[in-house]
């Protein structure tokens, strides 16, 4: 694994693309240009090249939501995601893989159907909820 992997995070506040080492993940990295938090409890899309360096470096339990652009109930559970991940704060990581973007992780973690939350701790599954989920069932996913 690369400790070398930069993330590249768009701005919530300014929009300014931010390369960020994919170490410093639980760091609360500030933008460059505007100098706000880059990861106020947003979900970080991640890919088939960063994904593997962010769950290394991250101390906490991290959520997936494997989604797609064509998949209704996937769009349609992203403002639930994204709550659930204001919500959770710092007590976990909520990231977001693309499903037809990224192939390889959409194999690695067989995923038959979308959307599906995937819960790992220390890198490893342990626990997967299919269909979408309103955000106080997410936010169980991980507390629960
Ligand atoms: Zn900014």
């Amino acid at each position: 694994m690369n400790d070398d992997t930069r993330l590249h995070l768009g701005c919530p506040h300014c929009g300014a693309t931010n390369r960020v080492p994919a170490a410093r993940i639980d760091d609360a990295p500030d933008c460059g240009r505007c100098g706000q938090p880059l990861l106020a409890g947003q979900p970080v899309a991640l890919t088939d090249a960063d994904f593997d360096a962010v769950l290394q470096a991250t101390g906490r339990p991290v959520l997936v939501d494997f989604w797609a652009e064509w998949c209704g109930p996937c769009r349609a559970m992203a403002p639930a995601f994204e709550q659930a991940g204001r919500q959770l704060g710092e007590r976990a990581l909520l990231v977001k893989v693309d499903t037809d973007a990224n192939p390889q992780l959409a194999q690695r973690f067989q995923i038959r159907s979308i959307p599906t939350l995937v819960k790992l701790v220390n890198g490893r599954e342990i626990g997967r909820s299919s269909g979408a989920l309103p955000a106080g069932a997410i936010v169980r996913l991980i507390d629960g």
